[in-house]
């Protein structure tokens, strides 16, 4: 079967210095996949070869079949692959409505409009012409991931959704993880919080110095096992 994303024995090099080693790694269409990780595990690179910002060697990294790696950010973006990134990234003096139509600038033909996002986060409709600096944190995430599902992506990216946000606000947003893949969306989510990633996936990868050190049903997998293959063993 082909999967929707696959990644196939990915290396990935800042120069010399080597950062993903032999990677493995697929996400099948309306899956939600996790990607844990301690700080410089790699999980902020892996994203970057995702949506081509770190180039990779040939045939390492494919959407549905399609070899990536020869792409260019562009093209990766309009093949549907759209990213949430950490920190968000609005643009400040725009209205809420213009960050959104932003993504709709790389437009695939898809269930996501600006009628359907408003409505899977209603409060963006009502905040539709406040400049996004005045949003709060949680609200401002919303927009980011707005903002990418604007472009119709097969595949989501998710980085950090929970960082500065409280549990409660965190929860409110991930709420809304199985309405974006009924759409048929499948979802990555990059998490430093390792219970909600268990909790919000279906599968979780888990990096350590580079390489995947764990893979596996999140339902399935003990949190014994996690923290091993998290934090190493001694
Ligand atoms: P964090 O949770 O801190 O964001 P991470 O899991 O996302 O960590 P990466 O940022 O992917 O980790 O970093 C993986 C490794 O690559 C680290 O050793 C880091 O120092 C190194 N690295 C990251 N960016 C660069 C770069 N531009 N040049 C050289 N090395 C880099």
């Amino acid at each position: 079967m082909t999967h929707l994303l696959e990644a196939k024995s990915l290396d990935a090099f800042y120069g010399d210095f080597q950062a993903l080693f032999g990677v493995e790694f697929h996400v099948d269409q309306g899956e939600s996949v996790a990607l844990i990780g301690a700080n410089g595990a790699g999980k902020t690179t892996f994203l970057k070869v995702l949506t081509g910002l770190l180039p990779v060697p040939g045939q390492s990294l494919s959407l549905e079949g399609v070899d990536l790696t020869a792409l260019r950010i562009h093209q990766i973006a309009a093949r549907g692959i759209a990213m949430s990134p950490e920190g968000r990234r609005l643009f400040p003096s725009l209205s809420v409505r213009e960050n959104l139509q932003i993504g709709a600038s790389v437009k695939r033909p898809g269930p996501w409009s600006l009628e359907t996002v408003e409505k899977l986060f209603p409060i963006l409709a009502e905040k539709a012409n406040t400049p996004s600096t005045l949003l709060s944190g949680g609200q401002q995430q919303m927009v980011a991931i707005g903002r990418a599902l604007m472009a119709n992506p097969k595949l989501l990216l998710l980085d950090e959704v929970s960082l500065g946000l409280a549990p409660v606000i965190v929860r409110d947003i991930y709420e809304t993880l199985p309405m974006i893949r009924e759409q048929g969306t499948s979802v990555i989510l990059v998490e430093q919080d390792i219970g909600q990633a268990v909790a919000v996936s279906d599968r979780l990868y888990c990096l350590q110095e580079g390489r995947i050190s764990l893979e596996g049903k999140s339902s399935e997998l003990g949190r014994d096992e996690i923290s091993a293959a998290y934090f190493g063993r001694a």
